[in-house]
């Protein structure tokens, strides 16, 4: 370049960048401003600082006459292009073109610089050896005194590592999204305030199926179960494996099961505060929530369980009515011994049976050698072990016993348990028998009321340190004279007493009794019968049967 064509060079790039500080053009961004505005009011900024200033800046600047025609190039743009000023002063911008920018992106550029906008994007040039680079560029149109276009100042940085950065993390994230995707358990990511980060297809599927997010679910579920503290375990706490939770939804037709595994992942902070922070500081915890469906065999398991219970309390009914049996004989038989005995003292006192004697004497003894095996073919009582037993569980398996009479006899249930009961000390068995007995009354009772709306509710709750089960139906109710009665031995007062020996009030109150507590008949209930079971938690359950 001669003196007088550098010298021009020089006047130009001033007028220029003068011009182009005077009015920046409107969307121009804050740092080309800001580069070349560095001393504030320009106008003091003495033309070859002002000029050096351009020169040194760290993006590539270039400004152009109104055909792209360069008339000025800073170092940077040398750099960055591998051309040197004297190979581009003159020459069209086009030469840095790799020709693999669609046409549509230079005709919107054009479109844009030539309605005295700012455009900003991103082409594919060439760098003077032929290898491509990504431009991110901005160029900024620079009017004259009569307002017409007199340069365009440009400035590009290459952005190709970011690029195949952004690409390859693009990449991993489509991986793992598939990955995810692809996998049968729920997977859930979230911080510690509960916010769900990332999720999977199953997850997803679940929302539909349960008509809620199951996130909320989740949590709830995993605090009653395992006390979880989400922000603990975000913060400093540890994750916890296979922890079976039962999640009821509005919208799900029966509970699910899940086996939940919680693994706190250290993911690092990308806030700018954060750079020069270090340790813990720099670190944003999450919780990374799989959950495995284990409703289909969990199911299992409870039909079995249900199966084993099924065939204990039929076994146990067998034992009860063959003792109901025994004991109603016992109770028939000795009327009959008692007026023997009776006649036999009177013949002894000098009565007009004296001649009766030995025949009496053998049906006495006849008589009591039968009360005698009787007493014998009584089963003894079946002893059993006392556990843990919620009563909501065992009310649940009883109610799940007795679908088919229920459906059957037509009885809506309505079932209001306590959310949360605590746990007493009981024998299940015989507190099954005690339930399944009182259930099996109120169907009875409904049976014969013949009404047509048929219901039963059974509600549980927590009173005075006690557990409460009350069972109640809507069916013919029980006379106030019949109320003490009903807990008698051998009263029955069916209509159908068919199956009935009167003895199974008799022996739930036994149970109730058994485990320190009570059953009693509510006496002011109207429009059908109300039961109360009351059992203390801290019965000793006895050994009784
Ligand atoms: P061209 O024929 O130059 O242009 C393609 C289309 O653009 C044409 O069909 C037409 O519709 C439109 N067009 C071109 N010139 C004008 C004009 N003067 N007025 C109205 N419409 C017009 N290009 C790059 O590839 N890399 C760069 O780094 C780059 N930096 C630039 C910096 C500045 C300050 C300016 C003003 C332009 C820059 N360009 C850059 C655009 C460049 O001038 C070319 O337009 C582009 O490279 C396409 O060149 P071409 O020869 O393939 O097609």
């Amino acid at each position: 370049m001669s003196k007088r064509q550098a010298a021009t060079a020089y006047g130009e790039v001033i007028d220029a960048i003068s011009r182009f500080l005077a009015s920046p053009p409107e969307g121009t961004p804050h740092e080309i401003i800001q580069a070349f505005d560095l001393l504030g009011d320009n106008s003091f900024l003495p033309p070859k600082l002002f000029l050096e200033t351009v020169e040194q800046a760290p993006v590539a600047i270039s400004i152009t006459d109104p055909n792209a025609r360069i008339l000025y190039a800073n170092s940077a743009f040398e750099k960055l292009t591998g051309y040197s000023r004297d190979d581009v002063i003159g020459k069209n911008q086009s030469m840095l073109s790799s020709k693999s920018t669609p046409m549509a992106i230079y005709q919107d550029l054009w479109k844009t610089i030539n309605e005295g906008k700012v455009w900003r994007g991103t082409l594919v040039n060439n760098r003077k050896g032929g290898d491509e680079y990504l431009a991110e560029l901005s160029i900024s149109p620079v009017l004259n005194s009569d307002g017409r276009i007199a340069y365009y100042l440009g400035m590009h940085r290459d952005i190709t590592e970011l690029h195949a950065l952004e690409q390859r993390l693009a990449f991993q994230k489509k991986l793992t999204e598939a990955a995810l995707d692809a996998a049968p358990m729920v997977v859930a990511m979230i911080d510690g305030d509960g916010t769900l980060l990332l999720d999977n297809h199953a997850y997803k599927a679940l929302i539909g199926d349960l008509g809620e997010e199951p996130l909320r679910l989740f949590l709830d579920a995993l605090r009653q179960q395992i006390g979880l503290d989400l922000s603990h375990v975000c913060g400093v706490g540890e994750g916890f494996t296979n922890v079976e939770v039962r999640l009821e939804a509005r919208g799900a037709q029966s509970p699910r099961w899940f086996s939940c595994s919680g693994v706190r992942i250290v993911d690092l902070n990308d806030e700018a505060r954060s750079f020069f922070q270090t340790g813990e500081e720099a670190e944003r915890c999450c919780l990374l929530l799989i959950a495995n469906e284990i409703t289909e065999s969990r199911n299992r398991i409870v039909e079995a369980r249900l199966n084993m219970i099924r065939a204990n309390m039929a076994e146990q009914q067998m034992v009860q009515t063959m003792r109901e049996a025994i004991s109603a004989s016992l109770f028939k038989l000795q009327a009959p011994i008692n007026i023997i005995k009776a006649a036999m003292s009177m013949s002894g006192s000098g009565g007009d049976c004296s001649n009766m004697g030995p025949v009496l004497r053998q049906a006495l003894d006849t008589g009591e050698e039968a009360i005698e095996s009787l007493h014998n073919a009584l089963p003894g009582p079946r002893t059993e072990q006392t556990a843990n037993v919620n009563m909501n569980e065992l009310l649940h398996e009883v109610l799940r016993l007795s679908t088919d009479s229920l459906l059957a006899a037509g009885v809506v249930v309505d079932w209001r348990a306590a959310s949360v009961l605590p746990s007493l000390t009981g024998r299940p068995n015989a507190l099954r028998g005690l339930l399944k007995y009182l259930i099996d009354n109120s169907v009875q009772a409904l049976n014969e009321s013949g009404r047509d709306y048929r219901e039963m509710r059974l509600e549980t709750r927590e009173e005075n340190d006690e557990v409460l089960i009350a069972v109640m139906d809507n069916g013919m109710g029980i006379p106030e004279t019949a109320i003490l009665k009903a807990f008698e031995p051998f009263y029955c007062g069916w209509a159908d007493s068919r199956g009935h020996a009167g003895m199974g009030l008799t022996m739930a109150q036994e149970v109730a009794i058994s485990h320190g507590g009570s059953i009693e008949i509510d006496r002011h209930f109207v429009g059908g019968c109300r039961v109360f079971v009351r059992l203390p938690y801290e019965s000793g359950a006895g050994g009784a049967p």
